[in-house]
């Protein structure tokens, strides 16, 4: 039975044909500020959303959105002036929001987004007057909380016949995902769907909904202007994404931890298989519970993962089988789903350590230096012993060097032993020296007796101990070596082709350049934000 299912009408299909699969959210207090930022975009994206009710007035702005317009005719615009209520900005009725849709509309506007309950509660014909502009019209319902029962969200908005269905729920976990693209793979035939899970969680299907069905997705002009939360920026989703090309054939990888938002992992590792041609996307997946990963992961299904923090140890007691450093040390960095959907464990950090080091020196009966006893210092530890090196272990916890030393056949040193100790190579497992950590230094200057330095900390790129490492003359190896390192090995352990380092290497560097430069303009700008967001607020 298909009574009363909304058909596209042959407008629809024509804009359909027009519209991209990626459609540019534009936020900003002037109609003039978001036309100059429509204008950056709108040739390599030419399908924008006008947030209109971020404007003070939006019904003065129309005819400057009219010359936009004539002046960008392959640009198509979707007008939206959320209310307040449905988390938008527009502070008028919902018969207000009609009438500023309606000049849109007039004024050149494709289409319009309607919030469901905006729809509902308006007088019989308000609706209609849109419509009979000959515009296009999104039904649009958002939910800030969780992801509830889609379906009867679908049936609340059918009656209205809109020409596209968009349903936004918030992800609270991965299978959040799973559940949304399951109902547009469901329904996308019968209406065209947008769909979208907001939130940390949810980028998996801003990246995948496409394949699953949705019409088209949202994205943010830049970063820090989206327009909802776990928006991802344009460029990204275009460039390092390539959401246009993934397909039914996509095969998909991801980093699994808590928190993961400024993981560099989907940066480097989707350079990776864009530069080899590899049809495959890497996702951040924000997971605070392995079950739930476990489950995205057959349901996907999902190829590869990274693991990190916290679920290096967790993750064990789910593999079918791991390689013999992984079961030593306790922790997997790297899973492979097998074609029967078994886990396949590794331990690439081992690698990303013992690598860059065998390539300036040999390990056997070298003497090591490891500081700390947690996660990356126990893959230090088994990977140096491995290749037959002498390993002394410091760290603040006595007890935990201990036992890592018992299990490992290393010793303990105490810091006092320190200076009199000369080491070939003194390597930094602790998160001292990260951007952010104010401790002080488990070894200081004078104490620094050593031929090599490997700081394991990649965040700054220069971070103190590598500073000083410079200051004395020491060689040294930064943790993006290593970073690099234990992901070329897992691209080789997924796709069984040569990584290509160098690049990966790069864009590492670039963003880690770019994020702080962006701290470094927060630090300088901040104090003037804040006095700005506390006049609008008194
Ligand atoms: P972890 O398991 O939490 O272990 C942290 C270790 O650092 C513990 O031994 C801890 O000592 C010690 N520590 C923490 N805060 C300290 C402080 N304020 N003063 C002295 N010691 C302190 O973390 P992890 O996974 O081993 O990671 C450690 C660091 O390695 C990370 O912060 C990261 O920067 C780096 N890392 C880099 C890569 C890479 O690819 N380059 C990969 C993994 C890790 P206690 O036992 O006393 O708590």
């Amino acid at each position: 039975m298909r009574a009363n299912v909304p058909t596209p009408t042959s407008a629809t299909q024509l804009l359909r044909n027009r519209i991209g699969k990626v459609c540019v959210a534009i936020i900003g207090t002037t109609a003039a500020e978001m036309i100059d930022k429509a204008n950056a975009v709108v040739k390599e994206t030419p399908f924008l959303e006008f947030r209109l009710d971020y404007l003070e007035k939006p019904v003065n702005a129309i005819p400057k959105f009219k010359q936009f317009f004539a002046d960008n005719t392959a640009a198509t615009g979707i007008a939206t002036c959320r209310r307040e209520e449905n988390g938008g900005k527009f502070s008028g009725s919902p018969s207000a929001e009609m009438d500023v849709l309606c000049k849109a509309a007039l004024a050149g506007f494709h289409i319009v987004d309607v919030e469901l309950e905006s729809a509902e509660v308006l007088k019989k014909g308000e609706l209609q007057k849109l419509r009979d502009t000959g515009v296009a019209l999104i039904i649009s319902h958002h939910d800030f909380t969780a992801t509830k029962d889609l379906d009867k969200i679908y049936e609340r908005i059918e009656p209205f016949q809109p020409d596209f269905i968009k349903i936004v729920p918030t992800a609270k976990n991965l299978t959040d995902n799973v559940t949304l693209m399951r109902f547009m793979e469901r329904m996308h035939e019968r209406a065209n769907i947008i769909g979208i899970c907001m939130g940390d969680a949810g980028i998996i299907s801003r990246v995948l909904g496409l394949r699953a069905g949705s019409a088209f997705t949202f994205a943010a002009a830049s970063q820090g202007e989206e327009t909802g939360p776990g928006q991802i920026a344009a460029r990204t989703l275009i460039e390092t994404y390539r959401i246009d090309q993934v397909d039914a054939a996509t095969k998909v990888y991801g980093v699994a931890g808590n928190p993961i938002k400024s993981s560099l992992s989907p940066i480097m590792l989707n350079t990776a298989f864009r530069r080899e041609t590899v049809n495959a996307v890497y996702l951040a997946l924000q997971t605070a519970k392995i079950t739930d990963l476990l489950k995205l992961v057959q349901e996907i299904p999902i190829q590869g993962l990274s693991i990190t923090m916290p679920h290096k140890q967790e993750i064990m007691a789910h593999l079918e089988k791991t390689d013999p450093l992984s079961a030593k040390i306790g922790a997997c960095n790297t899973v492979l789903r097998a074609q029967d959907g078994k886990l396949y464990g590794f331990n690439t950090d081992v690698a990303g350590i013992v690598g860059p080091l065998q390539k300036r020196m040999s390990l056997h009966g070298a003497k090591a230096l490891v500081l700390g006893a947690g996660g990356a210092a126990r893959a230090a530890v088994f990977g140096l012993r491995d290749k037959g090196a002498d390993v002394f272990i410091l760290n603040r916890t006595i007890e935990t060097a201990q036992k890592l030393a018992r299990q490992s056949g290393s010793k303990t040193i105490k810091k006092e032993a320190l200076a009199k100790t000369p080491f070939d190579v003194v390597i930094n497992a602790t998160p001292i020296g990260m951007a952010g950590q104010k401790a002080s230094p488990l070894i200081e200057a004078k104490d620094l007796n050593a031929k090599l330095i490997f700081d394991l900390v990649y965040n700054p790129l220069e971070t103190p101990l590598i500073r000083l490492a410079r200051q004395q003359g020491i060689p040294f190896i930064t943790g993006v070596e290593m970073f690099v390192q234990q992901g070329a090995r897992q691209f080789e352990i997924w796709t069984g082709k040569p990584a290509p380092e160098e690049e990966m290497l790069r864009v590492v560097i670039h963003a880690l350049r770019q994020q702080a430069e962006a701290a470094a303009t927060e630090t300088v700008v901040e104090p003037k934000a804040t006095t700005a967001k506390r006049k609008k607020a008194s």
